[in-house]
């Protein structure tokens, strides 16, 4: 099998065309969009003509399946509100060059995949969450975005696109090729990275509510400031972690509400999300245990009501043996010494297919170790290494 460096590049050009920021290679295309179900159109069209039985399942995403039992390849095509042209569309176009490739050539055959809402707008990697069983489609149709705008309303925008979920059962096992995300290969200047395993999540989103009143008027000491409960919240849960964490956790508080957000108000609630990562199971619970004991803390301080939304994550996942072995074998034959086996920081869709059937990630270098933004990139000669190299572990792997 050949797979074809040039068709590669122009079929990723072409999907980053779809929701172009204009600002340097970045790409605006999150689920359900205009721009989103665009592409997903243009993939669909690739994908058959590539001879692939093309779908979408209930909720959006894209599969091109080979006949017969093949190996799944892909990602989700879907971006972040700012993000880069790699992230996910790496994985999809990828997996298509092969599929396409092992065709031609007569090679075993390949399926493909675009997962939907890989990167949130409605949950955590929401489409293949559904798919792999992690959660209900009801579940997930009462999820919403940060407009209102329930994933029930969002994908009803898919319309007669949609149809029945896809049987993994003919699928012998996953591999998510993708863009590191981070500054390990760029460092060492390491051409790829076999994943060992991908971290666990946790996202839940606590609110503070204190007393909303004049600023000019509300004595300091009478105040019931939901603001201020974040302040000490977030400065007092940065020390009570640190005994319970590894270098490798990371814990984020990245979305914030503060009502009614206005200059001369003493802010009367606060609702802000907190996020953290871990490879180990029972640190993840331990680390709950922390914040939920400091939120109280401050709560009870200050005299202010603490409320929880559901609790979202998903579990560590180690990456399957065999597979693995098998990217490991073309990783040494294509980059001689030149590569090396780590754990994803960054969640991804293989976490949920990995209930389903093995499953396997590949990295390739992210320059500077920036994505979720629009600079985002990596050198096109390291595309094609990671290219070929994944092609390589297909036709042996099969
Ligand atoms: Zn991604």
């Amino acid at each position: 099998m050949q797979p074809n460096p040039e068709r590669f590049l122009a079929d990723l050009h072409t999907l980053r065309s779809f929701g172009a920021s204009g600002v340097g290679r970045g790409v605006v295309r999150p689920a359900y969009s205009d721009a989103d179900m665009a592409a997903r159109d243009w993939l669909a069209a690739r994908m058959q003509a590539a001879g692939l039985d093309v779908s979408f399942d209930p909720v959006g995403s894209l599969f091109g399946v080979a006949r017969g039992p093949s190996l799944l390849l892909g990602s989700h095509s879907d971006s972040q509100p700012e993000g880069g042209w790699l992230d996910g569309a790496l994985g999809v176009i990828a997996a298509l060059e092969i599929a396409r490739a092992s065709r031609e050539a007569g090679g075993p055959p390949v399926s493909v995949v675009s997962f939907q809402d890989e990167e949130g707008r409605f949950g955590v990697t929401t489409g293949s969450s559904v798919w792999g069983g992690a959660l209900t489609l009801d579940a997930a149709d009462a999820l919403l975005d940060r407009d209102g705008v329930t994933f029930a309303e969002a994908r009803a925008r898919m319309g007669a696109r949609c149809g029945a979920f896809v049987d993994p059962a003919q699928f012998t096992g996953f591999i998510e090729m993708h863009i590191e995300q981070g500054p390990t290969l760029i460092t060492s200047g390491e051409k790829a990275g076999v994943v060992s395993a991908i971290v666990g999540i946790r996202d839940v989103k606590i609110t503070f509510g204190g007393q909303q009143n004049h600023a000019g008027t509300t004595p300091m000491g009478l105040r019931r400031d939901a603001f201020q409960a974040l302040s000490a919240f977030n400065a007092r849960i940065n020390d009570r972690l640190r005994p319970v964490v590894t270098p490798a956790t990371v814990w984020t508080i990245g979305q914030v509400a503060l009502h009614p957000n206005a200059a001369s108000i003493v802010p009367g609630r606060v609702t802000f999300s907190m996020q953290w990562r871990d490879g180990d199971s029972d640190r993840l619970r331990r680390m709950e245990e922390v914040i939920r004991d400091t939120a109280a803390e401050v709560a009870a301080e200050m005299g202010l009501s603490l409320d929880y939304g559901p609790m979202l994550g998903l579990e560590p996942v180690a990456m399957d043996g065999r597979l693995r072995a098998g990217l490991e074998a073309a990783a040494e034959a294509e980059v001689p010494g030149n590569w090396r086996v780590m754990p994803s920081g960054a969640l991804h869709d293989a976490t949920n297919v990995a209930r389903l059937m093995p499953v396997a990630m590949l990295f390739v270098p992210s320059i500077g170790g920036i994505s979720h933004d629009f600079a985002e990139d990596t050198d096109e000669t390291d595309l094609v290494t990671g290219l070929t190299l994944l092609a390589r572990a297909v036709a042996a792997l099969q």
